[in-house]
């Protein structure tokens, strides 16, 4: 999958995203294609588009991303893609993996996304008192992340089933 680099409305360079998500910000006109791969069509129902190789947001975002991006309860689930640290399904709570009982903190490395059932039965305890090992470990978001947070992109922005690539 070939990237797309992304522009601030100011034209600064902010960070790269996969081709699907180029394509969802262009057809949420949040972003303007600024220079496409010429051989490559993304083919809609409605739409037919060059794929993006730059785009540039529409209005001006302000991304942490030397500094660390604030830490929040949505981020959390949009860095975990919304899937459960602890089984993999659909996540809709966050988990602090040291409860705040024991001392931990809210924090993008204590913080995992976590299905309501799984973080009912974690409950107060860390993940080797309640048998119940990560997935994968919790790490601080990506430029990418920061920035589509900033943009309010969710998971379930991702591109239709039916959008597909051909060559033109
Ligand atoms: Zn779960």
């Amino acid at each position: 999958m070939r990237d797309t680099l992304v522009l601030n409305a100011s034209f600064e360079p902010l960070s790269t995203v996969t081709l699907n998500r180029a394509v969802v910000l262009v057809l949420q006109d949040k972003a303007v294609v600024e220079q496409a791969h010429p051989e490559l069509l993304m083919r809609a129902a409605a739409v037919e588009l060059p794929a993006p190789r730059v785009i540039r947001l529409c209005r001006y975002v302000r991304v942490p991303f030397r500094r660390r991006a604030p830490w929040s309860r949505r981020g959390v689930l949009v860095r975990d893609r919304h899937r459960c640290a602890y089984c993999g399904r659909r996540a809709t709570t966050v988990d602090h993996v040291v409860p705040r009982s024991q001392g931990g903190a809210d924090a993008w490395l204590n913080t995992v996304a976590s299905c309501a059932e799984d973080n009912h039965r974690k409950a107060d305890r860390t993940p080797e008192q309640a048998g119940m090992p990560l997935l994968r470990d919790p790490f601080e978001p990506t430029p990418a992340d920061a920035m589509l947070l900033a943009l309010g992109l969710e998971e379930q922005d991702a591109l239709p089933a039916w959008l597909g690539r051909s060559a033109a």
